[in-house]
Formats: structure tokens, sequence, C-alpha cells
């Protein structure tokens, strides 16, 4: 049993807790087709790691400063380099692992789920931010909200006193795209606009309501009049399917069907994307900011609905760890919890993107994520020597230009 929590008082801290200090080394192991693959080797230490956050400081590990200054932590795992090990290394050894490992022993954990976790817990505050900034860039928007929502589930089993080993949150959609014979094929009564090659039928519809007119040759080409298998049927197509059958899924899921259904329709088949907020659009579809000009206002207002319900599950998803806790002595709310991952997420639940949010550095060689106030769109340095740093480089920069070349 990990020690009990020390019990720290600070007037204006959210909630605090406790998690213990571990030490890491990144090892590698061979897959059999001989692909390298990195693992984590987890020491728990006796030490204890206290953090407390604070509303507009974020979430503050007591051992590197105070509450009133010191980088959050939240920051720290923002700037974590997608799939590099070192960085993740470094943010083990100085905050303790992110899931609850057994005391008193090695633990081992694969690289590849751990760093989908960062990358989700990456994605979700960033997509807040996207949300909520001035100007509204909806590819970042849709390609972070696919993340969330389409990504496989994944796992990471350890030995610890929790139950079962930690999931991803996998949401309605991404299950039904994987299993769409789970939905029963649904017989419409068709019919007939005017003439048959119209045939089709009205589909209740959340993006543009209250119904859009599905036709039985878009329909028909989508499952080959019958003959597609579900195994090699194209997203797009899966959608359509879903689209004309899946009336008894939540209205979440629903909101993903419908909005996917007329992107892919109306302004292209989206190829990849991913936590940071990069699409890439299929070789049939014209290039993508051309693309993006299709987005009219009823798929503007879907997308951020659903981007919105995807970050609610995201994050209540992460209550696991998490127990409210009535604090009798203060007489005042408090939270219990048991892992550093919870608190990050709980510290996720306090932000508020239209007060304060996440900005990732301008200084290219920093690219350090910092906590500032939405409305200081001009903040674009994490700290007075990136500022100072780009202020040389910018000057330099002018300086050069203005000399005549030599001949
Ligand atoms: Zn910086």
């Amino acid at each position: 049993m990990p020690e009990e929590p020390k019990k720290i008082i600070f007037a204006d801290c959210t909630f605090v807790f406790s998690s213990p200090a571990c030490k890491c080394k990144v090892g590698t192991t061979y897959t059999p087709e001989g692909c390298e693959r990195y693992v984590f080797h987890l020491y728990p230490k006796d030490e204890v790691l206290n953090f407390a956050y604070v509303a507009g400081k974020g979430l503050v590990n007591l051992k590197y400063g105070s509450v009133n200054k010191g980088k959050d932590v939240l920051s720290e795992l923002l700037s974590i380099k997608s799939g590099n090990p070192k960085t993740i290394k470094i943010f083990i050894e100085r905050h303790g692992f992110l899931l609850p490992i057994a005391p008193k022993k090695h633990s081992v954990v694969e690289a590849e789920p751990l760093f989908e976790l960062i990358n989700r817990l990456q994605a979700t505050v960033f997509l807040m931010g996207a949300i909520a900034e001035a100007k509204i860039n909806y590819e970042k928007i849709l390609a972070l909200t696919l993340y969330l929502l389409l990504s496989p589930q994944t796992s990471i089993e350890l030995e610890n006193e929790y139950d079962g080993p930690y999931t991803t949150c996998e949401s309605e959609i991404v299950h039904y795209l994987q299993n769409p014979h789970e939905i029963p094929w649904r017989v419409l009564p068709l019919e007939d606009e005017a003439y048959a090659m119209n045939e089709g039928c009205y589909i209740e519809d959340s993006i543009r309501p209250p119904h859009t007119w599905l036709k039985e040759h878009e329909y028909g080409e989508a499952i080959k009049y019958g003959d597609a298998t579900f195994e090699t049927m194209k997203d797009k197509d899966k959608v359509i399917y879903l689209f004309q059958n899946a009336t008894n899924v939540s209205p979440d899921c629903r909101l993903a069907i419908d909005f996917l259904y007329h992107f892919f329709k109306d302004v292209g088949e989206i190829k990849t994307w991913n936590h940071k907020g990069d699409l890439t659009f299929t070789d049939s579809s014209p290039a993508p900011t051309r693309s993006m000009r299709e987005l009219d206002g009823q798929l503007q207002q879907g997308l951020i609905k659903l981007a919105k319900h995807a970050l609610k599950e995201e994050i209540e998803h992460n209550f696991g760890g998490i127990i409210p806790s009535y604090d009798f002595e203060a007489m005042a709310p408090s939270w219990r919890i048991n892992f550093l991952l919870s608190g990050l997420y709980l510290s996720v639940f306090y932000m508020r993107p239209n007060t304060a949010l996440y900005r990732a550095c301008q200084n290219p060689n920093c690219g350090y994520y910092f906590l500032v106030p939405t409305t200081a769109t001009k903040s674009k340095y994490c700290s007075d020597s990136c500022s100072n740093a780009m202020q040389q480089r910018n000057y330099r920069k002018r300086k050069k230009e203005q000399q005549p070349e030599k001949k």
C-alpha cells in the first residue's frame, strides 16, 4: 500500500493528491518480424510526490516549486514528443508513472499503448483549446475529434491493487464501424420521387434536419447490391450502411454517423488524421484547403457539437481513479485521486478554455506548451528567454535582409 497522502492545505487549491515517485529505464525488444519495440521498466521509489491544482495555474508538482511558480505538469505532458521514449522517461522520472504500479516491484510497460494514452490526453487538451480559440480551425478540430472518436481501443495491463487493465475510451461509433454486422438491415418502403432512378427513402437526420433523401442507388452501390462483406467495405460505405440502418444507437453516435455521411459526400474522403490535428484526404478528393471550404454552416455546427461530445466522453471515461470525498474538517468538497493520470484528467475537467488554454511556444527550438489567458492572443512565447531569443533571431534576420547581397 502506498503511504497515506500527506495533508497539504492551500487556501486556493481545488484539489491535492500524492503519487509514488518512480525510476524508469527504456529498453527494447524485438517482434517476431524483427521490428524494434520500446518498453519501459518501472521501479517505484519510497518517495511520495505531492501535487496541487490551482485554477489558472494548473497542476503543480510541489517538489519542483510552489503553486505560485514552477511549470505545471500538464504543460510538460503536452510537450512530450509523440513516440519519443526519452521525453517520456524524463516525465516519469520527474512525476512518477501515470497509472498505479505495484509497490516495491519492477513493472514493465510496452511503449505503444503508453504513447497512445499520452496522445489521447494531448488530443483532448488541444481540442479544448481549438474550440475556444477566437479563430476556429475546422480542419484541426476535425482531425482531433476523429482521433478521439475513431482510434481503436488500447489497454495497459499492470499488476496493481485496482481491478483489471487500464483501457482507453471506446466510442460507440468506432465500435459500430468495426462491427457493423451488429446493426440489423432495415427494410424500408421505397418511395419514388417522380421516376424510377430517383427511388429511395427519407432518413431522419441530425445534421440536415429533419430528413435526408437517401437514394436507393447510392445505398445499393455502397453495399454492392447486397454482395458487399463488411470486412472489405470502406469506411465511407460502412457509414452509408449505418446512415440507413443504425436507428437504435445513442444520439451522440447518430450525430457522428450523420456528420460523417454528409462530410464524405459533400466535402471529401479523409485518409489520415492524428492527435496533433493534421488531416489528409484521399487522392480522389480535392485538396484539403479546397475541400474544407465546402464545410457549410450545418456541418460546422455539427462538427463543434460532435467535438464537444467527444471531449465529454473522453474526460468522463478517465474518472475511474477519482472518488468524491467530503473534507469534514474544512467542511468542503474534495476528491480522492488514486493515480497521476486521473489527477491530470481532473485538471482538464477544471479547465475553462474560454478563460485560459494551452498554447505551443512559437520559438521553433522550444515547442513547450504553456497556459495563457484565452484573450491574450499576442502571447506567443512560454518564457522571457524564448521571447528574447526570438527577438534576437528576428533582428538578425532583418539585418541580413537589409544588407545588400555581395556579388
Ligand atoms: Zn518556449
